[in-house]
């Protein structure tokens, strides 16, 4: 028997198993160590955590939402206190490294204070009416039950986003973790149901996509669904949601560029683009996986980074010297390697890094060096694939406009930065680069919960997280018009 932690799910308030006392294991990538076991739920603990929500709605609905936003206010609080201990329960099930998982943590507060401030504005619109003693205005209505389904990069701040703005906005949730990252998520309903949020309010099922995400998609209670992932798993869920005609959120892949131009500050530019490729082993949707560079300074900087990048020490994300921990697991591992022949069959070659670690304690996790890889072109696969890992391929330009036409040319449209010193291309950029996000020197990664999150083209379907515009979705716009005239008023009709 093993005495590794066990989990349950949070349903109506309760810590309950799944019913038929089906459990998965939690494992730390880097060492393969047991975090805990959690449930391994299905149909049965959908309908009864769906259930739970709806019965909650009412009762939340109609809580004031300054009342709401208090609640939120000290998850923030409770979340600043147990930082340090969520942080390294996070870097044990998913590997990113301590200073990382703290920032995960991080934007879980930052994202509670912020829309426990919403509780105080939600605003809606008051026009003039076209008749006289006559009132037109136009508030936010809760959408009722809605789905929250997650991936395992962010187990904390994903999460967060999603369910801190459904809340305050007045639905009740139904919370689907990552199958490898389920602990994190269960902090975060811990510090829900501490701060003192209602039973039913938000309920946390664990389980695999199919079992759990699925049955909630096409679930007929639940009338939206927030989902971060992967294309395929988006489209199928878009496809699902699409049968009872239900909102849907989709945030998914990128393929995002840093540019560097030739009158860049290249000592800054190195650091930006080791940050932003290797951070988080490259598993960031907002990750660089292109490096699109001019012609002067292309050969100076994969020189200079293959030196910064070999200096990049690999291992446990709690051990102080680490730079990278390890892939989430050894599937996601292979997958990523299996990349290093797909680029040489094209024509591209490994600069630095691209062989699985094969001794020592290395050996025991999923871990992969930071690779870089050149002689890429913009329609090689390695050009246009999400890999998801920690592999930055080197694309040579000419001109600002062949460097902004490359960056633009993908399925994907999350998150591009351009180095240069020029204010006038650092303009032009800001205008045609066709991303959701920009960055002028710096790199891709570092967006801040106050700002629209999304991207163009296939990262979504043009919704935004984060900022005010996640309130766009958590909500629907209700028309409200009040006659005062105490007569038939026509409009359209009477003048
Ligand atoms: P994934 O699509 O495999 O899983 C995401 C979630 O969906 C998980 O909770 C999973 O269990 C669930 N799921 C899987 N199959 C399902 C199904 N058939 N029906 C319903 N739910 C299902 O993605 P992942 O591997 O966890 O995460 C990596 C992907 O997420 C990458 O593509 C990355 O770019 C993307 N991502 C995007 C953003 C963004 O904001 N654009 C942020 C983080 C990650």
């Amino acid at each position: 028997m093993s005495d590794a932690p066990v989990y349950h799910n949070s349903i109506g308030g309760e810590w309950l198993p799944a019913a038929d006392g089906r459990i998965s294991e939690n494992r730390d990538p880097a060492n393969g160590e047991l975090v805990g076991i959690f449930p391994r739920s299905g149909q049965a603990e959908v309908d009864r955590a769906v259930a739970a929500a709806r019965q909650a709605f009412d009762g939340w609905r109609l809580t004031p939402a300054p009342k709401r936003g208090e609640i939120l206010f000290r998850v923030g609080e409770l979340l600043r206190e147990r930082k340090e201990d969520i942080a390294r329960q996070m870097t044990r099930e998913m590997g990113k490294v301590l200073v990382e998982t703290r920032g995960d943590v991080q934007e879980g507060i930052d994202m509670a204070y912020y829309m426990a401030g919403e509780g105080r504005r939600l605003f809606g619109s008051v026009v003039p009416a076209e008749l006289p003693n006559k009132a037109a205005l136009a508030m936010r209505d809760p959408l009722g039950v809605v789905a929250c389904v997650t991936p395992w990069n962010f187990p904390m701040a994903i999460p967060s986003w999603k369910v801190m703005a459904a809340l305050i906005a007045g639905n009740t949730v139904v919370l689907k973790p990552a199958t490898d990252t389920p602990l994190s998520s269960l902090k975060l309903v811990e510090a829900f149901i501490d701060a003192g949020l209602p039973l039913g309010v938000l309920n946390l099922v664990c389980g695999t996509g199919d079992e759990v995400g699925m049955p909630l998609v096409r679930h007929p209670d639940v009338a939206g669904i927030s989902f971060t992932g992967s294309n395929d798993v988006g489209r199928a869920v878009n496809i699902a949601a699409a049968e009872r005609l239900k909102r849907v959120t989709l945030e998914l892949g990128g393929k995002n560029a840093i540019i560097v131009m030739d009158d860049a500050d290249l000592d800054l530019a190195v650091e930006g683009i080791v940050w932003s490729a290797f951070g988080t082993a490259g598993q960031r949707c907002t990750a660089c996986s292109r490096l699109i560079a001019q012609r002067g300074v292309r050969a100076e900087l994969e020189q200079r980074l293959a030196e910064r990048v070999s200096r990049l020490r690999l291992g446990h994300g709690l051990d102080a010297g680490t730079d990278v921990g390890p892939l989430i697991n050894a599937s996601q591992r292979d997958r990523v390697h299996g990349y290093m022949a797909v680029a040489r069959e094209e024509g591209a070659h490994v600069l630095v890094g691209g062989e699985i670690p094969t001794e020592g304690d290395l050996a025991k996790g999923s871990f992969y060096p930071p690779t870089i890889l050149t002689g890429v072109t913009p329609h090689m696969r390695v050009a246009q694939e999400e890999i998801f890992g920690p592999v930055l391929s080197v694309i040579e330009v000419a001109t600002l406009a062949e460097a902004i036409a490359v960056n633009n040319d993908t399925r994907y449209g999350l998150s591009s930065a351009i180095f240069t010193r020029d204010v006038n291309a650092a303009q032009i950029a800001m205008r045609d680069l066709s991303t959701g996000i920009v960055y002028i020197n710096a790199g891709t990664i570092g967006a801040e919960i106050q700002l629209p999150f999304g991207g163009t083209r296939g990262t979504g379907n043009g919704h935004r997280e984060a900022g005010l515009g996640a309130l766009e979705f958590f909500t629907e716009w209700k028309a409200i018009y009040i006659d005062y005239s105490g007569r038939l008023q026509r409009a359209q009709i009477d003048s």
